[in-house]
């Protein structure tokens, strides 16, 4: 029996799992550390994807995607993630730039839209700007009226798969006076005159991934607003609530190649005499990843599994973001540690996947943040337990 807790999937789960494992195989795990290496983005990749129903799985069937649920969606970005975390980052931001479509767009956008994502035609999700990523109220671009559409300006910031994507939700400004209330939500075609990308991300870890600015001057259509005017940091928290538990599904892919790098390198590498499992320093140091990544894998499913029950995710959601990015970071250090100087040279995996598990405490909403929201909710519970409002749990 397997150390590290598995779920039991069946069904539509199981199919999809198994379909991403032999892609994983075939073709995404063989380029991870040529991806890495040469910083590329993984246009083969794309293709695979797209073809496989992979690219759009989360989309539902009617708009040409797979119709995956969050729990059958899951494992297959644990999978690839076990075989290449770029490109199970890749995956992630392409349901990312999905889900405000899905949330809050028309049927007309919904079919444009999903439907070229489903062909592996991305849309990006571009909320953070180079000023502010954390306190997304406070972004700066804008948008006002001209004629009969938006003048947008401004500039959107590390954007996943920017520059790769052909499309963008872009936030911005539409009533700078109200704050976090005056935002509003804009497809934007990089096409179009006025947009520009003229700087990639050069990053510390998943290289394979394309991460860009997108500066905009441009005349958005009026039909080209997702969602209700001014009322877009919502549907962008919305959207994050769900992202989140996809950012931990990651955090898993990676915990559980760490933790395999890990353990084959304790049983066959030698000191004194024996192979270093037999010391307890190192046993007890695997054991304790083992036991994370189980208990993180367990939030990770039962937080899908709340979301496909339609209940609010938002704090199950920071919590399984905060703990399964925490686990892997902790698992990655293991496998470094364990592979001893080899672990701190290229191209040993562990020190790729050191590198690429730190943006998973990073993105959308670091661990910090994590810890806000559910301060937040602590306070707000005790607060209405103390003054009567709800009984105490
Ligand atoms: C590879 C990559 C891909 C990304 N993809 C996207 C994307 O697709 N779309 C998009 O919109 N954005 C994307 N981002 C941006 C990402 O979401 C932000 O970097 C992140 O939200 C943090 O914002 P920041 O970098 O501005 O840090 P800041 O907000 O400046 O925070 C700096 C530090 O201060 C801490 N901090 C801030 N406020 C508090 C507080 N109240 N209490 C305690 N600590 C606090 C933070 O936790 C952090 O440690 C991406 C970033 C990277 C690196």
């Amino acid at each position: 029996m397997a150390v590290i807790w598995k779920p039991d999937l069946s069904g539509a789960a199981a199919e999809w799992q198994k379909k991403a494992e032999v892609l994983t195989e075939q073709h995404f795990a063989p380029l991870a550390e040529e991806l890495d290496r040469e910083q590329r983005y993984p246009w083969e990749s794309i293709e695979v994807m797209a073809e496989n129903g992979l690219a759009g799985l989360f989309i539902p069937k009617e708009y040409g995607g797979g119709g995956a649920s969050l729990s059958e969606t899951i494992p297959v970005v644990e999978t690839v993630g076990i075989g290449c975390s770029s490109t199970s980052a890749i995956l992630c931001a392409l349901q990312l730039g999905a889900f405000p479509v899905l949330l809050a767009g028309r049927e007309d956008q919904k079919k444009f839209y999903l439907g070229e994502m489903a062909k592996g035609v991305g849309t990006s999700f571009a909320l953070s700007e180079r000023s502010t990523g954390s306190d997304a109220a406070a972004i700066e671009a804008t948008g006002v009226q001209e004629g009969g559409g938006w003048r947008l300006r401004g500039e959107k910031y590390w954007i996943g798969n920017g520059g790769a994507s052909r499309y963008y939700v872009a936030f911005v400004k539409t009533d700078p006076a109200a704050g976090g209330r005056g935002i509003s939500a804009f497809m934007v075609d990089k096409e179009a005159e006025g947009a520009t990308i003229d700087e990639l991300s050069d990053k510390m870890g998943i290289r394979g991934t394309q991460t860009s600015n997108l500066k905009l001057d441009i005349v958005a259509p009026e039909d080209a607003r997702v969602g209700e005017h001014n009322r877009a940091l919502k549907l962008a928290f919305q959207t994050l609530n769900v992202g989140r538990i996809m950012v931990a599904a990651q955090s898993m892919g990676l915990a559980i190649a760490a933790y395999r790098e890990a353990a084959s390198r304790a049983v066959s590498r030698r000191a004194f005499g024996k192979p270093i499992i037999d010391n307890q320093g190192i046993a007890f140091k695997l054991a304790d990843v083992a036991t994370e990544i189980s208990a993180a894998r367990m939030m990770l499913y039962e937080a899908a599994r709340a979301y496909d029950a339609g209940r609010d995710v938002a704090n199950i959601g920071a919590m399984a973001k905060l703990y399964c990015s925490e686990v892997a970071h902790r698992a990655a250090d293991a496998a470094v540690q364990i592979w001893g100087g080899f672990g701190f040279c290229k191209p040993c995996k562990a020190e790729r996947l050191y590198r690429d598990q730190r943006v998973l405490e990073i993105y959308e909403g670091t661990s910090e943040i994590q810890r806000l929201v559910l301060g937040r909710a602590i306070q707000k519970e005790a607060e209405d337990a103390a003054s009567g409002k709800v009984a105490a749990q």
